[in-house]
């Protein structure tokens, strides 16, 4: 201890000791979790001209912390952007992507109606109670969505890159150029592609969203969500509806989501062939009706999967529909999986879809072991 300290109180030196260490000469390889709520500097001065953003720096956790900050520098290199704002789920990241686009009452979205069922239900809901309409289109009938950007003049398109449940493959440049050509902007959830399979700003869309909670973390440990748009001009809407909102994520996930983007190469690249393999013995299978996976014989938009995603690369999910087509048999499916977690994801959606992820399945999926049941 030293001698100034001697005459302190213990109760102060444990607040005390130990903490604001000046910074060190041996650089972590690891970005460090800045747990803080705070950030305190040398004199007044110096905080209020980063709390006035006249000097670089972090101030408040929900106003920018570093932990989050290397994040969203990370997302932003890997989809090719000029600004990315990091948020506490994915919700939250398309609430901020969609609030970016300046909606006003009156204004209309234009969203694909094989979106994540939460989104079509934020469009209805929130952005509905404030007077703004949401119409929907199939945006793999590119005539359609042309016809309904042009009859109702939206504000903004949204779609995502594999849809979710049915793993359609969205024409990004196509509507893009409708989304243009309609003075509207283009929102692209890039969640089940991730920026590894594609990146939907090089193909012309303005703004990208992640559920970061899926590929990118990788673990099922961390919940959060990211928004990457071509355009410094949204910096101020996205960072101010995360100040003001508050939806923040968090510096543990923000370390978590950082780790998981070391491997989701290597980890997309598995996914990918086991979503195939599965696939393709599904579709063999006495019991299964229909397969949903891009670019299976039945698909006729194999053209544009091979524009969108990256070489031999077809997604890492399987959508199947069983020919006794009740919730009761996608349940037993199922429940009768050894190695995959159940979830609700299919549950509220269809009657008889199962939407499953490559992930652990292919070495004891019941339904290959047991072929008659
Ligand atoms: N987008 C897609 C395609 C999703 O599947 C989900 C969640 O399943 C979300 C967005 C919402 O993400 P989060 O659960 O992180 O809020």
């Amino acid at each position: 201890m030293t001698d100034e300290k001697q005459d302190l109180d213990i109760a102060t030196l444990l607040v005390h000791e130990g903490e604001r260490r000046g910074k060190l000469a041996a650089r972590p390889v690891s970005t460090p979790i800045y747990a803080s709520s705070t950030f305190t500097y040398g004199t007044m001065a110096e905080i209020d001209q980063v709390f006035a953003g006249e000097k670089p720096g972090y101030v408040y956790t929900r106003h920018g912390n570093p932990t989050v900050t290397a994040l969203e520098d990370a997302l932003r290199s890997v989809e090719g952007g000029a600004v990315s704002c990091a948020y506490s789920s994915g919700m939250a990241a398309i609430h901020a992507a969609l609030f970016a686009c300046e909606l006003t009452p009156g204004a209309t979205v234009l969203a694909s109606q094989d979106l994540y069922g939460a989104t079509t239900n934020l469009l209805l809901t929130v952005f509905g109670s404030f007077g703004i309409k949401t119409v929907t289109a199939d945006f793999s009938d590119l005539d359609e969505v042309l016809a309904k950007a042009s009859e109702t003049k939206p504000r903004v398109l949204i779609a995502e890159t594999i849809s979710n449940p049915l793993l359609k493959i969205c024409d990004i440049a196509a509507c893009a150029e409708i989304a243009r050509t309609a003075g509207a902007r283009l929102i692209i959830d890039n969640t089940f592609a991730s920026p590894y399979l594609c990146r939907p700003l090089e193909h012309g869309a303005d703004i990208v969203v992640h559920s970061a909670t899926k590929y990118l973390g990788g673990h099922g440990d961390a919940i959060g969500g990211v928004v990457i748009s071509r355009d410094e001009v949204d910096r101020a809407a996205l960072v101010g509806v995360m100040k003001l909102v508050g939806g923040v994520l968090s510096v543990w996930e923000a370390h978590e989501i950082l780790r998981g983007l070391k491997t989701l190469a290597l980890r997309m690249d598995r996914h990918c062939e086991n979503a195939g393999a599965l696939a393709a013995r599904m579709q063999n299978h006495s019991r299964v009706g229909r397969v949903y996976f891009p670019g299976l014989a039945a698909d006729d938009r194999k053209e544009v999967t091979r524009r969108i995603l990256r070489e031999a690369h077809l997604g890492g999910l399987v959508s199947i529909e069983f020919k006794e087509n009740t919730r009761a048999a996608a349940f037993r499916f199922m429940d009768a999986l050894q190695l995959e977690s159940r979830t609700d994801w299919f549950g509220s959606q269809s009657a008889s879809r199962a939407r499953m992820t490559s992930l652990r399945i292919l070495n004891r999926l019941w339904l290959l072991q047991n072929p008659e049941r």
